[in-house]
This record gives C-alpha cells, sequence and structure tokens, in this order.
C-alpha cells in the first residue's frame, strides 16, 4: 500500500503545470508515508494530481515521477524515460559516433527523471543519482541501462554500454540525507583514462576522479561556437583539461595559455594537448585566476582572445552578491588583458545568476576597465543538456562573446 500526501489549497498550481517539485510548505498532510516512498499526491479536494518520491528530509519533500495516474513507478517506467531521453540524443545530427562519443544521456527534471543523470563515454556509462527517490530506484535504472541497446549505436560489441559507473559524489545528496557513492554498478570497471572524441578532437577523460562525471560535456556547443574567436596569443582561464584550448590550438593554431588553480587537471591538459598534436602550441600556469590576471595586468601581458570559463561562484542566494562581484572583478580583469578588438569568451554556470543579470556584470566589468565593447553572440548549454519548459531550474549555464574595442 503506498502512503499519501495532501496539498495545501492553492498550493496545486505549480502541478498543474508540471512543475515536479513539491516543497514542505506546500503539504498540508501526509498518510502512511516512510522517505523513500513513491506516493499519490491529491489536491486540498482531495483530487489525484501525481505520483511522486517522497523524503521529508529534503526541503523538496516530494518529487514527482508521473502525472499520468495509470503509470506505475516500475521497470517499464525508467526503460519508457531512458528510452525518450536517447531519442532525443539521436536526433542531434552531428551525434555522429566517430566524430563524437560523449555527451549526457540523460538530464535529470529536464528528461522527465527526477535526481537521475547519465552521461556517456565511448563505450562507458557514468551515472549520479542526486535524490532518495533516484537512489532506491538504483538497481532498475543501472538494470536497464545495460540491458537495453544505446542510441546512437556505440561501436563496442552488442550495442551495448561495457560499464556503468557511479559518481555519486555530490553535496546534494546530503540534502537529501544520503552518503557520497562511487564505484562500478555494472560490467566493466573504466580505465583510468577513457580517450573520447568530441568533434574530431581526442581527450583523455578522468570519469573516476574527474570534476562532475569527468568532463564538461555541457560546453561542447560553446567550444566550436568559439572557435571563429580564439586566434593568436589566448588565455585559456580556468582550463580545467584543457579543452577549449586544444580546439584553439588545433583548428586555428593558436597559442595557448592555460591557467588553472588544479596541478592535476592542468596534468591532464598538457597529455591532451599532446593527443591532438599541438603540445608545442601550449603553456601552464598554476595558479589562483584572481592574482594571476593581476600579475599579468602587472606585466603588461595582452591576449587577442581569452576563454573565461569559472566554476560555479553563487552557491545560494546568500552569496549572491558577493560572487557577482567576483565574476565582475574577473571580467574587468580579463578585458583589461585584451589587444585592441580582442575577444572574450565568458561563462556563469551559477543558476541564480540568469542571462540578463550576467549581461549586467559584464557590461560593469567593461565600464570597470575603461573598455568600449560589443556582444558578438550569445550562448548556452549544449542540446543533450536540454532544459524541461516545465523546469527552468534546469537552465544554469550562459555565456557571452564579446569583442573589446
Ligand atoms: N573550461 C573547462 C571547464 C572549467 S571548470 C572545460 O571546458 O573543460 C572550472 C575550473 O576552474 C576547474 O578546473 C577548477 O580547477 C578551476 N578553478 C576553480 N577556482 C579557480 C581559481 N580561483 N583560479 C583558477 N582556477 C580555478
Amino acid at each position: 500500500m503506498s502512503g499519501n500526501i495532501y496539498l495545501k489549497r492553492g498550493k496545486e498550481k505549480p502541478l498543474f503545470h508540471r512543475h515536479p517539485w513539491i516543497f514542505s510548505g506546500a503539504i498540508a498532510r501526509v498518510e502512511n508515508a516512510n522517505d523513500g516512498d513513491t506516493v499519490e499526491v491529491y489536491d486540498a479536494q482531495g483530487q489525484w494530481l501525481a505520483r511522486a518520491a517522497y523524503n521529508a528530509r529534503s526541503q523538496i519533500v516530494a518529487r514527482v515521477w508521473t502525472f499520468e495516474r495509470d503509470e506505475e513507478i516500475d521497470r517499464e517506467f525508467f526503460q519508457g524515460r531512458i528510452e525518450n531521453a536517447m531519442a532525443a540524443r539521436s536526433t542531434f545530427q552531428r551525434f555522429n559516433v566517430s566524430t563524437l562519443n560523449a555527451y549526457r544521456l540523460v538530464n535529470a527534471e529536464s528528461d522527465f527523471l527526477p535526481g537521475v543523470v547519465v552521461d556517456r563515454y565511448g563505450d562507458f556509462l557514468v551515472a549520479q543519482f542526486l535524490t532518495l527517490g533516484a537512489e532506491l530506484h538504483k538497481e532498475m535504472i543501472v538494470d536497464v541501462l545495460a540491458t537495453s541497446p544505446l542510441t546512437p549505436l556505440l561501436q563496442g560489441e552488442g550495442n551495448r554500454a561495457r560499464g556503468i559507473y557511479e559518481r555519486s559524489d555530490v553535496d546534494v545528496r546530503k540534502k537529501e540525507g544520503l552518503k557520497q557513492a562511487t564505484g562500478v554498478l555494472w560490467g566493466e570497471a573504466p580505465p583510468d583514462k577513457i580517450e573520447i572524441v568530441e568533434n574530431d578532437l581526442h581527450f583523455f577523460v578522468d570519469v573516476k576522479r574527474g570534476h562532475k562525471t569527468g568532463f564538461y560535456l555541457d560546453q561542447r556547443v560553446n567550444r566550436e561556437r568559439a572557435l571563429p574567436y580564439l586566434h593568436g596569443e589566448v588565455l585559456n582561464a580556468f582550463a580545467y583539461t584543457g579543452a577549449f584550448g586544444v580546439y584553439a590550438a588545433k583548428m586555428n593554431n593558436a597559442r595557448v595559455v592555460n591557467l588553472d588553480v588544479s596541478a592535476s587537471a592542468l596534468e591532464l591538459a598538457r597529455e591532451n594537448f599532446a593527443l591532438n598534436g599541438v603540445e608545442a602550441n601550449a603553456e601552464y600556469v598554476v595558479a589562483d585566476a584572481f592574482e594571476q590576471l593581476r600579475a599579468f595586468r602587472g606585466q603588461g601581458r595582452t591576449f587577442d582572445a581569452i576563454a573565461l570559463d569559472p566554476p560555479k561562484f553563487v552557491t545560494s542566494r546568500g552569496n549572491l552578491e558577493r560572487a557577482t562581484r567576483g565574476y565582475k572583478d574577473l571580467n574587468m580583469l580579463a578585458l583589461q588583458l585584451l589587444s585592441p578588438n580582442g575577444f572574450l569568451v565568458t561563462f556563469s554556470c551559477s543558476g541564480l545568476v540568469d542571462a540578463k543579470l550576467f549581461q549586467q556584470i559584464i557590461f560593469s566589468a567593461a565600464v570597470d576597465a575603461k573598455r568600449d565593447a560589443q556582444i558578438i553572440e550569445k550562448l548556452g548549454q549544449s542540446p543533450d543538456h536540454p532544459v524541461g519548459l516545465h523546469f527552468p531550474e534546469g537552465e544554469y549555464l550562459k555565456g557571452l562573446i564579446v569583442r573589446a574595442l
């Protein structure tokens, strides 16, 4: 027997709009529900609304699996959702596995599977289970992933993944009362470095220790889009394993300074430049970007183009103002380092900084840098990171390509 939750009067509206989150403040009454249970959700009049994963430990007390009354939360349900997500990816024309074999296969709420993220790296899948509801269906989800043919086709045997690895080492699990978890979920353990292909360029990805699930897949389209602007002397700030720089070096024969605070990330960046035959085009600087950009300014050093891809500075509304100042300072410094008519390719992956605020920040940075500047292109997240229209929170990455006079 499954439990029930009843919403307060007037709190059903987001569910009519198919938003999958139910906050504690919306709930009037809970019957027979334990954390992790799949529950029936009713409005104040007792009308059925949805079927959801319940977890009283989280501020988001329930996350909707389905708005269809006859849809049970079983293996068939997960299979349907996963097949649907794969079908969305197979329509992307560029997904030709000889030139691209790494992308996000399942993007959680935006693919109608709250708390479930699955990325593909060649013949391996890397999964994250971010919520209790997802965690408790892990075995079923892994079984579906292990047994269904993956689309677009894998080059490996039998059109199936060789292994599925877990990277549920993320802070959000704490809010759900879950411990971090990593390791092999099914099949073979991935090698320490998986070689992937992205737009005909090759990268080593450390799916066991790298950031996120190993690679910033959300930036793929932006690496392509930035290419026309990354020529000459390029500063790749927040380089991680070098991706933007490898594109510029290989495709434009640019000379790239890769800057990151992580020595191990830059070690892998060095291997990635070598893997693409452009090791002679690259330098590496292990340093804090704020300090290093100031140091470059002090030396009078300039660049023809700068990629600026910092980590998420805004972790809550509480630090929005401070983080905004951080983005502004960085962009001001970068603009000051650009040679005349140089290009700044700048990003924010903080969900709480929307596109409008981000543009205002870059504008303030240009004012403080005393550079006239123009927006050449606006960028977002790659198409394998869709944003559910019902779930605007899924939009987090934005970028601007700016030309500084
Ligand atoms: N552009 C990269 C992804 C960047 S992720 C790509 O396309 O793959 C952000 C990077 O910023 C991480 O590698 C992290 O190590 C680095 N980082 C975080 N804080 C930093 C700081 N203060 N100075 C320099 N690098 C920093």
